[in-house]
């Protein structure tokens, strides 16, 4: 059997490379479910991360990870994410808390600054100080967070403890390659990739429907969203965190955790949508 591709945090806890998504999971009773199921599914598959947030749903999602971990805890790597707005003193606790009885579990595996907002990093850093002394979660980290943020977060007391920073990362949108990225190589820091498959909306078929990305899915015959999967994962320190909600998609996804580029698909999917060449924004969504 293939060693599935591992990613390792700093602290040398290592999760694989492809993980499990939840944004729009637990909108809709109907739903939950299947979207546990699935999530199950993804386990049983080797998928162990799942990324989710006290956002997504409001709640609902967290509710649905939930449910799908029931019982199996510790097969389960754990992130999810507090809002900005509460991302300090007293109200980080409580946000915590709350996610953590959504997720029916005492301790959450990474907690992450969902993006920048109006409190000052140095108070989120020692809330996520707190609440890894009290042992509610095992390590912290941010995510759509730029370099020059990333840089501010290193200056503050005990901010580069942080273990992931979690940004858009694509295909079609490879800003992050100029600076960020090797940056954060530079502090041995992972990159959880969001939307790996450019989610919905006219940019995700321009890359299904795209010939070299058509191309080399018929030579390695999978599918194109798995060619997106492992191009994203291609690099070391880098996990993608698809999110799928039907068992076909769960098992490829999973099968991409063991899907390699040559060098020569590489350079034909280089020259399809190339490297950037200047700094650009952070793409959020
Ligand atoms: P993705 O790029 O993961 O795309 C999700 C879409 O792709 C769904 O419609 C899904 O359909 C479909 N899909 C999944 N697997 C396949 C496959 N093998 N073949 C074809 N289609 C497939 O977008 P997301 O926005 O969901 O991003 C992934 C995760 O990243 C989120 O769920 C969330 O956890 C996180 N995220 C974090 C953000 C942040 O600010 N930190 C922002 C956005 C996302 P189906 O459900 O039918 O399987």
């Amino acid at each position: 059997m293939m060693t599935m591709k591992q990613v390792i945090f700093p602290d040398g806890v290592s999760v694989p490379a492809i993980g499990q998504g939840t944004w729009y999971m637990g909108e809709r009773d109907g739903d939950k479910e299947r979207e546990a199921r699935a999530l199950r599914r993804g386990l049983d598959l080797g998928l162990t991360l799942i990324d989710t947030a006290e956002m997504y749903a409001e709640g609902g999602a967290e509710r649905v990870v939930g449910q799908a971990i029931r019982g199996r805890r510790d097969d389960v790597f754990l992130v999810s994410k507090v809002y900005p707005q509460n991302a300090g003193g007293q109200k980080a606790v409580t946000a915590c808390e709350n996610s953590l009885r959504r997720l029916q579990t005492d301790y959450i595996d990474l907690y992450l600054l969902h993006w920048r907002g109006g409190i000052p990093l140095a108070q989120t850093v020692v809330a996520m100080e707190r609440l890894q002394q009290a042992g509610k979660i095992k390590r912290w980290g941010v995510s759509n967070l730029d370099l020059a943020d990333m840089q501010a977060l290193w200056s503050v007391p005990g901010g580069s403890a942080c273990m992931t920073d979690q940004v858009l990362y694509h295909l079609a949108s490879r800003g992050i390659e100029y600076d960020l990225l090797p940056w954060c190589w530079r502090q041995s820091l992972p990159v959880m990739a969001y939307c790996p498959l450019a989610q919905g909306g006219k940019l995700r078929s321009d890359l299904l429907d795209n010939p070299a990305v058509i191309g080399i899915a018929k030579e390695l015959r999978v599918t194109p969203a798995q060619i997106l999967l492992a191009w994203v994962i291609r690099q070391p320190g880098v996990i993608a965190i698809p999110k799928a909600g039907n068992d076909a998609h769960i098992k490829e996804n999973a099968e991409a955790l063991n899907i390699l580029l040559s060098d020569a698909q590489l350079h034909t999917l280089d020259e399809a949508f190339p490297a950037p060449r200047r700094k650009t924004h952070l793409d959020i969504v």
